[in-house]
């Protein structure tokens, strides 16, 4: 099948035309940072504004690129939540207009599950498989076991991965988005140097927490001479804190692994998905926690594990595949958790 997908839940308006094979025939990504910059993160109300200037524009042209007219598309994807809410219209209503115009399927695509299904377009990964979701708005651990079936292990208590990247960021005054930043200056840092906290390491399950380790980096950062950072003390700031952030994140998924392999023994894939998952020091970590427990790891390339709609376009024909086409009067929802049993965070399932 060939499908349209559209993603503006955040700060990037993008739109893919993707078919069955997982060729991509066209993608364009358009990001906002420019507009958020002035504002030190994302303001609602300048994404929503910017997604509908832009949405039609990208969408004709990815159609061009594609060579392909509406008519010939099979389903229409839109991205229905969990995100923004003005954004998350804006892209929604997009696709159900050329859904109920040219008379094709409307595909709701959950956020976070288009993170997750990613690595089936790059690779074969079947059902079920263990997936660390590490992006800038969520930090999970899951079990997926079909397209729409999904089973939370843990969560973070606090931060998001990406978020705490984002943070720490801004308090070096690397700007924002943080996480590429902050990889380039830990590369040539010394990770030793500041003894920083493993947060929940050694505890038992799968939850996260990263505010404390934040805390720890404002504090030595403070500890430093007025003024500027020295290059090193910024590298070796930046490097101590991304290897406590990848040791923290193992240790969590080592309970991860533990669990999913007992209890869904036939499971042969560990995949990482989100903005966080295009870190090269992580992969690298997760690539040997894999291998010990007898898994192959499936990390998508940096470019689809940020935002990005080839992802949508992707989980939107796994969904027509599975028959999961949505009502035209379908809602977007701004929350929409992946597994709507999971116990909170810290919480154990009776
Ligand atoms: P969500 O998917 O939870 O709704 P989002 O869509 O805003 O959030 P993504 O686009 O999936 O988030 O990921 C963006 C996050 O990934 C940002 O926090 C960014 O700092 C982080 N990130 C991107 N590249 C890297 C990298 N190389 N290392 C670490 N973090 C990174
Ligand atoms: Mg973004
Ligand atoms: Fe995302």
């Amino acid at each position: 099948p060939l499908v349209l997908g559209i993603e503006t839940s955040c700060d990037e308006t993008a739109c893919a035309v993707v078919d069955g094979t997982g060729t991509v025939r066209a993608e364009a990504v358009l990001s906002q940072l420019d507009e958020h910059a002035p504002f030190g993160g994302v303001v609602p109300e300048i994404a929503a504004r910017s997604h509908l200037e832009h949405v039609d524009r990208l969408m004709t042209r990815v159609m061009t690129q594609a060579g392909a007219t509406y008519g010939e598309l099979d389903g229409v994807a839109a991205t229905a939540g969990p995100g923004l809410i003005g954004g998350v219209m804006v892209g929604l209503m997009t696709a159900k207009a050329v859904a109920l115009a040219h008379g094709k399927p409307l595909l709701a695509v959950n956020h976070l599950a288009a993170h997750a299904l990613t690595a089936r377009l790059t690779d074969t990964v079947p059902f079920p498989y263990l997936l660390l979701l590490v992006s800038g708005g969520h930090c999970q651990i899951l079990v997926v076991e079909a397209v729409d079936r999904f089973r939370r292990l843990g969560t973070t208590i606090d931060d998001a991965a990406g978020e705490a990247f984002d943070k720490v960021a801004k308090m070096l005054g690397l700007g924002y988005p943080g996480g590429p930043a902050v990889e380039r200056w830990a590369a040539r840092g010394n990770a030793g140097r500041f003894a920083f906290p493993r947060p929940l390491k050694g505890r038992p399950g799968c939850d996260f927490s990263f505010s404390g380790l934040k805390t720890a980096v404002r504090q030595a950062a403070e500890s430093l001479p007025p003024g500027p950072f020295a290059e090193a003390d910024l590298a070796d700031l930046a490097a101590g804190f991304q290897a406590a952030l990848i040791d923290s994140l193992g240790d969590r998924l080592e309970h991860g692994l533990q669990a999913f392999t007992a209890s869904h023994p036939e499971g042969r894939h560990l995949v990482v998905a989100g903005g966080v998952a295009a870190n090269s020091a992580l992969r690298a970590a997760l690539l040997a926690r894999a291998e010990a427990h007898g898994l192959a790891l499936v990390a998508p390339p940096p470019r689809l594990c940020t935002d990005n709609a080839v992802m949508v376009a992707w989980a939107g024909i796994e969904r027509l595949r599975q028959g999961l086409i949505d009502p035209l009067d379908v809602a977007p929802r701004p929350r929409w958790p992946l597994d709507p049993h999971a116990p909170p965070a810290g919480g154990t399932r009776p």
